[in-house]
């Protein structure tokens, strides 16, 4: 498998990790690259969009030609994982004029919601799928609020959607690279696999 990280700007090193490590689970291996510009994009299996600052990453991947070749790889029904900063940049509505957002989610994003009030916290979430609660790194993290028709919502914080799936898309507002439990890679790139114990 083919895995391209979204390398602009973010935590890329922890996702090349974590994909590493949901493939190996499967006895499969994942060979990871990262994507600073045009032209790779369409090679890649999968992708990751990191976390980050989610104004530099939608400028950089518009500049870079990027961006376009990200939508075409989710329409043609490839996966993508998108969390924080990427699910803020997938998103349809990023209510911010310096995120063009690439409407691959279709979800509406307040960009520092849970920022503002605490920077960041930590919680164990239950998942839809997954069999125990995932320990979910938040870091001036976006919230949801609101989700369209098709989203499918896998993880709720006091009511309001953490992780959504979208078709091929799959988007966390925590940071699932930072713990070193792969299952939400895994929910995004083996979906029709055994899931993990
Ligand atoms: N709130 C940040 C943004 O707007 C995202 C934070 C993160 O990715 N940890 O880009």
């Amino acid at each position: 498998m083919k895995a391209g990280v979204i390398a602009v700007q973010g935590d890329v090193a922890e996702h090349a990790a974590a994909v590493r490590n949901a493939a190996a689970a499967h006895d499969e291996s994942a060979e990871v690259v990262e994507i600073r510009e045009s032209g790779i994009v369409p090679d890649c299996d999968v992708l990751l969009m990191p976390g980050g600052e989610s104004t530099t990453i939608s400028r950089l991947i518009q500049q870079e030609g990027i961006a376009a070749e990200i939508r075409d790889h989710v329409a043609a029904g490839k996966p993508i994982l998108a969390t924080c900063a990427g699910l803020i940049v997938c998103s349809t509505d990023a209510k911010d004029d310096r995120v063009e957002p690439l409407g691959l989610v279709d979800v509406s994003v307040d960009r520092n919601a849970f920022g503002r009030q605490k920077d960041s916290f930590e919680a164990k979430i239950p998942v839809t799928d997954l069999e125990d609660p995932f320990h979910a790194v938040f870091i001036r993290a976006p919230a949801i609020d609101d989700v369209g028709p098709d989203v499918e919502t896998l993880a709720t914080v006091d009511g309001r959607p953490v992780a959504v799936r979208d078709g091929p898309v799959v988007a966390t507002a925590f940071h699932p690279e930072l713990t070193d439990d792969p299952r939400i890679h895994d929910l995004a790139f083996f979906p029709e696999r055994e899931v993990l114990a």
